[in-house]
């Protein structure tokens, strides 16, 4: 049976690490590319668990070998898959899931248009700005440069949005886990045929509620707070003055 390529997208701090890590514990068979980063480790990461860490020039030279996928530049740091990470999910007939950036995942997509795109919207700046600083706190260093890059770029990369098929927005932990479990249980159904054991008809419903194409009104609020989607059509500032929502 061949495995299915899960994409996941999200503005740092959306909570994409959080809902992977759920989801492996919930679903079996899908296993997750370790990429290759240049940035150094944060707080309890480990090589070879969240990353593997290595140096640019390194990374560089891996790249030039073509041991890469795909490879972006992201807030000044490299960042890879290892085509690897495609051959033994593939050889273990495993699905496989890749958390990378928009970047990324479009040079992924023009290789294997199949994937499926899966792109985590925190609920609104606010939310997404004590997200990284709790983070940030919860590792030792509150490094303020590094969240105002990360939030900066936020904006642009959720405009990427449309070249996801799923939108799950990250506002209740467990609700999103089970959104997500839901559109792996259903892809694997329509694309393998793979039976879902039981709450069928409800997995598949809240799948297709996630779809891009049936998540306008839900995404609306979420694309106006962030400045994308302006009622007057003009573009909201985000990330002002309003205190952090803890
Ligand atoms: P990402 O991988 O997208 O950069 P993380 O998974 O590291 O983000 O999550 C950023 C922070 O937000 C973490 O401290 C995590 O515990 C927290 N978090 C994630 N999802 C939620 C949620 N639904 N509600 C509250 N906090 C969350
Ligand atoms: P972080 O430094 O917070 O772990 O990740 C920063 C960003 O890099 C996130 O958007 C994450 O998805 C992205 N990223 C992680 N691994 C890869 C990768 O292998 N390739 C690409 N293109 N982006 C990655």
């Amino acid at each position: 049976m061949a495995g299915i390529l899960f994409i996941i997208s999200a503005p740092s701090g959306s909570g994409k690490s959080t809902l992977v890590s759920e989801l492996r514990k919930q679903v079996s068979g899908v296993d997750f590319s370790v990429s290759w980063t240049t940035r150094a480790p944060r707080g309890s990461e480990e090589d070879g668990r969240e990353y593997h860490f290595t140096t640019r020039e390194e990374f560089l030279r891996m790249a030039d070998d073509g041991l890469f996928l795909e490879h972006a530049e992201v807030f000044g740091k490299l960042y890879g898959t290892a085509r690897l990470s495609l051959d033994d999910a593939r050889a273990a007939g495993h699905d496989l899931l890749l958390d990378i950036d928009v970047k990324g995942a479009a040079q992924v997509r023009q290789k294997m248009p199949e994937a499926v795109g899966i792109f985590v919207l925190p609920p609104n700046p606010n939310v997404l700005r004590t997200r990284l600083r709790n983070r940030m706190r919860a590792e030792g260093v509150v490094d303020e440069d590094e969240l105002h890059r990360r939030l900066g770029e936020a904006r642009k990369e959720i405009e990427n949005f449309r070249q996801y098929g799923y939108i799950l927005i990250n506002d209740i932990l467990d609700r999103a886990v089970a959104q997500l479990e839901a559109i792996v249980l259903a892809e694997r159904f329509y694309r393998n045929g793979e039976p879902i054991a039981y709450r069928s008809r409800r997995v598949l419903e809240v799948a297709a509620a996630c779809l891009q194409t049936n998540s306008q009104e839900r995404m609306k609020p979420v694309l106006e707070a962030f400045g994308i989607l302006g009622d007057s059509g003009q573009q909201q500032l985000p990330f002002g003055d309003e205190p952090d929502d803890d």
